[in-house]
């Protein structure tokens, strides 16, 4: 049984959860600890304890402490990516990827402990001079969906503990043992007993707790829009500070001008990698008359050319869907999207693979209308639509017809369009001939609209949300 860790030590659960792999449903992962409301305020009181030891350590200690975690995790890769591959499904190379990604996030803020940022300045009155300082928010609470079982909580983590604070930390119950194995590298890395604690358990039970908690002072989630909407009414009366990541409907759009095979590459990376688990999957093809029927006939042929099988086998280029109920949601959607008369012109079926597993082809609409719930909601899979445009201004336009604003794309050689669109697309991320999924971690990430709330995640902006700033005058 893998336990939680609560204040130092290695709790037991009230209940255990086993981890399934969805390429093959007889592989048990593990059996892993389900914690208890009363167990999330202990780990919360602990936290709360810690935190100004945390804070109060050198800034070479923190430092250290961060190098260690994101050195282990690197030269871990390949174990860690295959645990990764088997709970959630994607193929081995991306799992190792994004495994890479968490290692290099801890490295990144292991190096941002040692560049502390601050400004001393003179006051506009004579005889007194301003220091402006960042300081630790307090206990953070950290709550991840399963799609990135290591790369989100890394990108989450890293930064709470590098600005001084202490985590209480709740990964996606489908995905408990990539979250386990990473608070047990934290757990050895030197943090004072408590600094760090792991809670795997049910978002009603142990999120929710979190999110009451008035110890709890500023939350980071990532999810659905529904769970973000339901936090924000619980934590926002009480004052929290909030920084909530949700889902997507993003647009790709294509132009006549566009460079036909990139701009294929670029819709089928972005749309079908991952097995389009990805918030920043595009959904929504956007392509100019001009170039319709040769962009949509051109993706069919790419996606004949995708093998679609267990994470692990290495002709696979996309894996299973994370879990059953995905799986199902994913094909009633497909169900509804051709009932309300878009045309399914690949995939969209379930397979048949030699384990017992959730597999479907990837699925491609066409001709599809703006007003469709596939063009307005996220269906969190391998599906996406195109979507004809008569030029330029209105492929911008529909791209904007969205209550989401995650990331956006566009494939053109025209400097024109491509500087106009990055300046009108109403999203958080914008790409160039490149897909709209993908991003570096030492830049700012996050969506505008119903994609996100409070300030961004990643690089030095970060900083942000995990401190606060302090004005201090001083008479000399
Ligand atoms: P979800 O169902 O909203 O769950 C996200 C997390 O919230 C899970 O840990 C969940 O716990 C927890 N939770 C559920 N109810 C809660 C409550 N009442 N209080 C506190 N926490 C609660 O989302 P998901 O299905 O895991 O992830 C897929 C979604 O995440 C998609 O919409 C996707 O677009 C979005 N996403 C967004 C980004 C981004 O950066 N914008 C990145 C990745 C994913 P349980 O697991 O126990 O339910």
């Amino acid at each position: 049984m893998h336990k939680n860790l609560i204040g130092g030590q290695w709790v037991d659960g009230r209940a255990e959860r086993i981890n399934l792999n969805p390429s093959d449903t007889n592989d048990q992962i593990g059996v892993y600890a389900q914690a208890s409301a009363e167990d999330t305020l202990v780990a919360i009181d602990a936290a709360e304890a810690a935190q100004p030891i945390w804070a109060s350590l050198s800034l070479q200690q923190r430092a250290d402490a961060l190098e260690f975690i994101g050195t282990e995790i690197l030269s871990r890769q390949t174990e860690l990516g295959t645990l990764l591959a088997r709970e959630e499904g994607k193929i081995l190379p991306e799992a190792v990827g994004e495994v890479v990604r968490a290692g290099q996030i801890f490295k990144f803020f292991a190096g941002e402990i040692l560049r502390p940022q601050g400004e001393h300045l003179d006051s506009v009155r004579s005889g007194i001079e301003v220091d402006i300082v960042r300081q630790p928010v307090g206990v953070i609470g950290i709550i991840a969906p399963w799609n990135f079982p290591i790369a989100i909580p890394a990108w989450k983590i890293a930064p709470a503990l590098a600005y001084g604070n202490a985590v209480v930390f709740k990964p996606a119950d489908l995905v408990p043992g990539s979250a386990w194995a990473l608070a047990e590298i934290i757990s050895r890395a030197g943090l004072p007993d408590g600094t760090f604690n792991l809670l795997m358990g049910r978002g009603s039970v142990v999120g929710q707790s979190m999110v009451e908690s008035p110890k709890v002072k500023a939350i980071s989630f990532t999810g659905s829009a529904d769970t973000g909407r339901r936090i924000l009414t619980t934590a926002a009366p009480r004052l929290a500070k909030l920084q909530m990541e949700m889902g997507g409907s993003n647009p790709l759009v294509i132009l006549n001008d566009a460079d036909l095979d990139l701009a294929v590459d670029v819709a089928v990376q972005g749309a079908y990698f991952s097995t389009g688990q990805r918030c920043t999957a595009s959904s929504r093809f956007i392509i100019e008359k001009g170039i319709y029927s040769r962009f949509t006939a051109a993706v069919q042929e790419k996606l004949q050319s995708l093998v679609v099988g267990h994470a692990l086998d290495p002709q696979s280029t996309i894996g299973p869907v994370a879990d059953k109920a995905q799986f199902e949601l994913n094909l009633r959607d497909i169900k509804a999207t051709r009932a309300e008369g878009a045309r399914l012109a690949f995939g969209g079926e379930a397979l048949t693979r030699e384990t017992p597993g959730y597999f479907m082809s990837p699925a491609l609409f066409v001709d599809a209308e703006p007003g469709m719930r596939i063009a307005q909601e996220e269906f969190f899979g391998p599906i996406a639509c195109a979507i004809p445009a008569v030029d330029y201004e209105h492929a911008l336009q529909l791209a904007n017809d969205s209550s989401y604003g995650l990331s956006a794309g566009i494939c053109t050689n025209s400097l024109k369009y491509a500087t106009d669109f990055k300046r009108k697309v109403q999203s958080g991320m914008v790409m160039v001939n490149t897909p709209t999924a993908g991003v570096d971690y030492h830049v700012p990430f996050g969506g505008t609209k119903g994609s996100s709330y409070g300030s961004r995640e990643q690089g030095r902006y970060a900083a942000e949300f995990y401190t606060t700033v302090k004005t201090a005058y001083t008479r000399y």
